[in-house]
């Protein structure tokens, strides 16, 4: 790394945990002026951490843009971690946009990764992503099986985690107050505010807060819940309305089902500035739906009025849900189409370049697997191919019309055995024939002698000046030549002396 971008890195890294300004882009973008794009990890963090900032921001479009790209973008082993942040983001932005199950399997990858490459926290938090979505969806079993293994994996780990600790127990405190064990989720209050008695930060507040509220129907103190409702009211929410707004949500939500309409309008009254600046439509529709419930019970003349904004909103909730989904499948398609390009890249380097055979490696593995297998009483051939005198061909017609030949040769040798046995290239001009199982031994011999002619009348067509053809080695599988360097050694034998007596004829090993 030159000094210059490594110092813009550090400080990148570092903005990851300090309120965006306007002088936040500039920063990426300093960054983004001095890497060179064809350094493949210096382009993917630069997505991944421009994807982050405008996801803090609430622009989620732009945000999933780039997430999508940094994730599909080539990277080393070293920055593979960059993937488990993406799906975690992409997933919270589904989550955001009422697309839960998508959600569930993004953080479903963000688990599996985060298990193959250790990152502690980022289990930690796909478990509790996950415990929070299946809450969501209503699936109080799972969500409590997530939030409690987080809790399980949460238990001795130093500061560093604080913030998971307070956000997991909080969620299963809320849970476990919905479930009919308000007494448990009543110690964990106890717990996480005796916990967060020397820690003082607004989301820790938020996360108290929110359970304390929850709490009213097994407490039922009216000075307690005053008390949280106040603390609610007083957070510097604008900042991170985004994080903070399901926070608000829950407990308004709770608020208005407890028949608590005062508190809860005043909740409503302190998100509303936040939901009027913000652009996300989602972020909108939730909150007249709060206010539509809220009206109905408590306010009614105002209640026809709600719901038509609602209704005026949909079209535009929908259309940034849509797209929002429509990046997911994006994604999916990219996946889809890596998936190809990497079978194609197996298959292509498997092969031969010039002759599109087999090459040797692989036609070397395929026998040697197929050998292994049992072979009570089933004969294979190995033939070995030789173009003869093929230097003379080069020397007097060139190398062009040489490759000609041994492309040639393969197509006739593709045509004659392609159906029913691996052929391969394995030399310069040297082919390899494999017949796993066969039937009739003279039939082969009859194949390969038709072959040979074939060559030769081939080239006769094309040359007539020049006299090519090919000897022809073939050996059978017994109990002596049982795997692949002994049957090769013995068609190769077998090759020789087609040479040595004259060429353009086949030998069978004895
Ligand atoms: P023999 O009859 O004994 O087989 O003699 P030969 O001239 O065919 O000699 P040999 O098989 O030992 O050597 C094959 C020659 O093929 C050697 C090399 O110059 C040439 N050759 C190897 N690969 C390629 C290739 O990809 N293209 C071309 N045009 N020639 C190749
Ligand atoms: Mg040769």
């Amino acid at each position: 790394m030159r000094p210059e971008k490594e110092l813009l890195f550090d400080q990148m890294k570092q903005q990851r945990a300090l309120p965006v300004t306007e002088h936040t882009f500039d920063l990426y973008q300093s960054y983004y002026d001095c890497i060179d794009k064809r350094n493949e990890d210096d382009w993917a963090n630069y997505l991944f951490y421009v994807g982050e900032c405008y996801f803090r921001i609430g622009n989620l479009r732009k945000s999933l843009n780039l997430l999508t790209r940094c994730l599909g973008a080539p990277k080393s082993k070293d920055l593979e971690y960059l993937n488990v942040y993406c799906y975690n983001i992409i997933g919270l932005i589904n989550v955001y946009a009422g697309n839960e199950t998508i959600a569930l399997n993004y953080m479903l990858q963000c688990q599996t990764i985060s298990e193959d490459l250790h990152l502690r926290s980022e289990l930690i938090s796909s478990y509790i992503n996950q415990g929070i979505i299946y809450n969501e969806l209503g699936d109080c079993e799972n969500a409590r099986a997530n939030l409690g293994t987080a809790y399980e994996q949460l238990n001795g780990l130093d500061r560093d985690f604080d913030l998971l600790y307070v956000l997991c127990e909080s969620c299963r405190g809320v849970l476990l107050s919905q479930t009919e064990h308000a007494r448990a989720a009543h110690e964990i209050y106890q717990k996480l505010q005796h916990f967060l008695a020397q820690r003082r930060q607004p989301f820790f507040t938020l996360c108290l807060s929110y359970l304390g509220v929850h709490l009213h129907g097994y407490l039922a103190d009216d000075a307690f819940l005053a008390d949280h409702v106040a603390k609610l009211l007083s957070l510097p929410a604008h900042e991170d309305f985004l994080l903070f707004s399901r926070y608000y949500y829950a407990c308004c939500s709770y608020l208005i089902d407890q028949g608590l309409g005062s508190y809860a309008s005043q909740l409503l009254q302190k998100i509303a500035p936040e939901v009027r600046r913000s652009t996300l439509f989602f972020l909108k529709k939730d909150y007249l739906l709060l206010l539509a419930r809220y009206t109905r019970a408590y306010d009614a003349q105002n209640y026809a009025a709600v719901c038509c904004r609602l209704a005026e909103l949909h079209p535009s909730y929908e259309e940034e849900q849509h797209c929002i989904t429509r990046y997911s499948l994006a994604y999916v398609e990219l996946l889809r189409q890596t998936k190809i390009d990497s079978d194609h890249f197996q298959e292509q380097s498997q092969l031969d370049q010039m002759t599109g055979l087999l090459n040797k490696y692989t036609i070397q593995f395929l026998i040697e697997e197929d050998l292994a297998k049992d072979h009570a009483d089933r004969h294979a051939a190995l033939l070995l191919v030789d173009l003869d005198h093929f230097k003379q061909i080069n020397d007097t017609l060139g190398h062009l019309i040489g490759d000609e030949f041994i492309c040639q040769t393969a197509k006739i040798i593709q045509k004659y055995f392609g159906d029913t046995a691996l052929c391969g290239r394995v030399g310069g001009d040297e082919f390899l024939v494999y017949i796993s199982d066969v039937a009739d031994v003279s039939l082969i011999s009859l194949q390969a002698e038709m072959l040979l002619q074939e060559i030769e009348r081939q080239t006769a067509q094309k040359h007539s000046s020049i006299n090519a053809c090919a000897s022809l080695g073939i050996a059978f599988s017994s109990e002596m030549y049982h795997n692949y360097t002994r049957l090769f050694a013995a068609a190769d034998r077998a090759l020789y002396d087609a040479k040595t007596s004259g060429r353009n004829k086949l030998v069978i090993a004895e």
